[in-house]
């Protein structure tokens, strides 16, 4: 067990980062010429000499086993989703004298080889010639994670194949990265910022999780090998007296969160709010923003260090987006502005936002790129697990729309209707009616919780994102998109005449056109549906329908302006989606059918038979047995459907399987085996409330959620 450290006995400012090659650490241990290289090249590009790269090696090797690690990793993100890396000592072969000296190059910093050949790659490349490459990332600090396996030095890189073409989830964002810059630049520009050199997206990613106890968790099947339960009746109590969120988080969470937190803080996450959420056992930890590249870095860090630091509580944490049916499911929600080099937040509306006339093109610009690009900006948070949230019963919907608040919406509906934006709604001040709580302005952005894209003071909140998903794609969509309507409005106001008059127009022109992206009311109505359909917005219910956004003309002539994507490279992402769709219903279809298999049916089986010797022995008694005789006549009847079901969906299963992987069978899985799954998990959770609690094989959901 994980001793529960008491942070009383520590200096957290020393704690922070005490794991990381940070530039401060850099400027100690390096000749300050290096350091100077390392920084031009982390600001502005370009490539390292080979003789610094060595000497950054040697102090970074130095330094890491100075704080105990033994080996080193190239620690990069394949596009399964994950994170990967293949440790290596910093061993070498000994000398004659059997002394050995621990080498780490500059060689080995830069480049890495790994045979990769079993990470999805969607045809990019065959096993026959397997390389691919990882390198680099110089702006994503190298670090020390600790951990069964000891301590390793982590060196955060990309990976491509030995074409150069992408196969992870780092190199496109860089990409995109330097794409909203360039365009970003441009836009400041017109606007007379001639000191900013570059323009960051910034990331601030919300964690949401599930902790169970981890001995029930191994008692689950469905929770081991698809991270949710396929089966399970509610719990007499679910979430709707909203006690959880926000309520005193119990003991065995706190110490849990705490452990985590100086895990994280060691790493240099900068772990800041934690709270219970909506769900019986749901939590939520939110760091403070960071550049794009090192939030998503920094956000695989998270979801990893909340698995580890489960195993050592005994507790499982689950980071599915549906875990349990019936109680809301796990997102991730991505705050995302763009900030210049010289501190001008492009988002930052100022007291009077309606005067504004950069921040007016932005959001301009803004409305633009979504209602442009609203399926590829909702394919970019579609995952097999997110399913159950985005175009299921659950927030946010699938259809992509703007809430910009109220005072910005009046701003953006005057200048629609009038051409001009004359007022803006100020705060309000704050009153509680005691005398002796101090009175405060208000903030004029409040929140719609349904938006799946919201305005919130000085940043936007991408709230689709599924909680298990790595947040590279949809911050790469949004770069690049935003990227290409800055880039359109550049092209017509350089070349303006009149720029004042050029601006005001263009604003108008692309408020006035992209007007219907914008959605105040409340996401989860029926009624918002059938609003959107006259609109013409994009409703996309399912990962499977979203992937053909990924591979449209529009989207391929998009990334490839931008050089953020080839064709080739979508098409691999594409073919990549669909397998890892199928698969995933594969497994989960096929652990349901082993459960139903083993489990459940000789469980009620078993049950039945008991009960029909009580019926027989009852009778012999001369007893009245039509309570019996009601209650095994319904268990028998359930019992019945389910075993039809479970019939019914093994033949699908076996279909599906047989297909050739694709696009096709992606389908098939979606329209024919996942609701055949639904099919036999109704009667089972049916029967679960019906027979003695003693023979169900499996924890139940009262014991999951509610026992921790
Ligand atoms: P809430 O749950 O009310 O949305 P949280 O405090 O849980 O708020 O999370 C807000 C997230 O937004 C944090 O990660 C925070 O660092 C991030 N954030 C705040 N300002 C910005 C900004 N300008 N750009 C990007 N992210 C930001
Ligand atoms: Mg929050």
């Amino acid at each position: 067990m994980y001793k529960v450290v008491d942070t009383n006995e520590l200096n957290i400012e020393e704690v922070f980062a005490s794991n990381v090659f940070t530039l401060g650490t850099m400027h100690e241990r390096l000749p300050q010429d290096v350091y100077d290289e390392i920084v031009r090249v982390m600001e502005n590009g370009g490539e390292l000499s080979k003789e610094s790269a060595n000497i950054i090696a040697k102090a970074m090797k130095d330094w890491a086993v100075s704080k105990g690690a033994t080996h080193f990793t190239h620690w990069f993100q394949p596009l399964n989703g994950t994170t990967a890396e293949k440790h290596d000592a910093f061993v070498t072969h000994p000398d004659k004298e059997g002394k050995m000296l621990l080498e780490f190059s500059g060689k080995e910093l830069i480049k890495g080889e790994p045979d990769a050949s079993s990470f999805p790659s969607g045809g990019l490349r065959s096993t026959f010639e397997a390389r691919g490459y990882t390198a680099w990332d110089i702006t994503s600090p190298a670090f020390i994670k600790e951990s069964g396996a000891g301590r390793t030095l982590c060196i955060p890189t990309a990976f491509c194949s030995y074409k150069g073409e992408a196969l992870d989830k780092k190199t496109p964002l860089l990409r995109s990265m330097e794409a909203i810059s360039t365009q970003g630049l441009r836009i400041v520009r017109l606007f007379g910022n001639d000191k900013a050199t570059k323009v960051t997206p910034y990331v601030g990613a919300e964690q949401e999780y599930f902790l169970v106890e981890r001995a029930k968790y191994l008692e689950r099947e469905d929770l081991i090998f698809t991270g949710r339960t396929l089966f399970g009746a509610p719990a007499p109590k679910g979430q709707e007296m909203d006690d959880h969120y926000f309520g005193t988080i119990p003991e065995s969470v706190g110490a849990f969160m705490n452990d985590l937190n100086l895990e994280l803080w060691k790493m240099g996450v900068t772990a800041k709010t934690q709270h219970n959420e909506a769900a019986p056992a749901q939590h939520e930890l939110a760091p403070i923003y960071e550049t794009a590249n090192i939030a998503t870095d920094h956000n695989q860090l998270v979801m990893e260090t909340m698995k580890k630091m489960g195993y050592y509580h005994g507790l499982a944490c689950l980071l599915h987006e549906k875990p349990f049916a019936g109680v809301n499911g796990s997102g991730k929600h991505d705050n995302w502005s763009l900030c210049t080099d010289n501190g001008v937040n492009l988002f930052e509306p100022g007291d009077t936002p309606n005067e504004n006339i950069q921040f007016l093109l932005v959001i301009a610009c803004i409305m633009k790129a979504v209602d442009t690009h609203a399926a590829l900006l909702r394919q970019s948070a579609a995952d097999v697990g997110n399913d159950h949230r985005l175009g299921a019963d659950e927030a946010p919907p699938a259809i992509i729309s703007i809430f910009l608040g109220d005072q910005l919406f009046d701003v953006v509906s005057q200048l629609v209707e009038t051409g001009e934006a004359a007022t803006c709604m100020r705060e309000k001040k704050f009153k509680t009616g005691v005398s002796t709580i101090p009175a405060f302005n208000t903030d004029v952005t409040d929140r719609n919780r349904t938006s799946p894209f919201a305005f919130t003071g000085n940043k936007f909140e991408f709230r689709s994102v599924g909680s298990s998903d790595s947040i590279g794609d949809p911050n790469t969509v949004l770069n690049t998109i935003v990227a290409e309507a800055f880039c359109e409005a550049a092209d017509i106001l350089e070349k303006a005449d009149d720029f004042q008059l050029a601006a005001h127009d263009l604003i108008k022109e692309y408020m006035t056109k992209h007007y219907r992206i914008l959605f105040n009311g409340d996401g989860y109505a029926r009624e918002w549906e059938e609003e959107a359909a006259r609109r013409g917005l994009p409703n996309i219910k399912s990962m499977v329908e979203a992937v053909d956004a990924l591979v449209s003309d529009d989207s391929v002539k998009l990334f490839e302006k931008f050089g953020i994507f080839t064709r080739t490279e979508l098409e691999s992402r594409a073919e990549i989606l669909y397998e890892r769709y199928a698969k995933s219903i594969n497994i989960e279809a096929v652990t349901m059918i082993d459960m139903a298999n083993k489990l459940y049916m000789p469980a009620v089986m078993g049950y039945v038979g008991r009960l029909a010797n009580d019926i027989n022995n009852t009778k012999a008694a001369g007893l009245d047995t039509a309570v019996m005789q009601d209650y095994i006549t319904k268990i028998s009847g359930e019992l019945r459907t389910a075993k039809a079901a479970l019939d019914e969906l093994t033949e699908l299963t076996n279909k599906a399987k047989a297909m050739a992987p694709g696009k096709e069978q992606a389908f098939f899985y979606h329209d024919k085996v996942f609701p055949a799954m639904r099919e036999l998990r109704t009667p089972i959770d049916k029967l679960e409330t019906m027979v003695d609690k003693a023979v169900w094989p499996v924890p139940t959901y009262e014991e999951l959620l509610f026992e921790i």
